[in-house]
């Protein structure tokens, strides 16, 4: 499964790595939301491949940030 974060929205609300922390961390620089460098898709901090044990941490975290931009593309 492959996840995206809109990072141009983050508001680094943190509910995101708070619920997920082993998929989701805090970027220090910007403090927007990326994903942990062990499951990021080609390098890029804002794409992961998601293993299916992780997908309910995930999910969840999804489900609780404010500005809907995690997507879980779960085809
Ligand atoms: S839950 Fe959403 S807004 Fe909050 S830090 Fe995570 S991606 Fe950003």
């Amino acid at each position: 499964m492959k996840v995206s974060i809109d990072r141009g929205t983050c508001v680094s609300c943190g509910s995101c790595w708070e619920a997920c922390p082993v998929f989701f961390e805090q970027n220090p620089d910007d403090t927007f939301s990326q994903v942990v460098e062990k499951y990021r898709l080609d390098g890029k901090i804002g794409e992961g491949l998601l293993p299916a044990d992780l997908e309910p941490c995930a999910q969840n975290a999804a489900d609780l940030c404010p500005v809907q931009i995690i997507t879980i593309d779960t085809t």
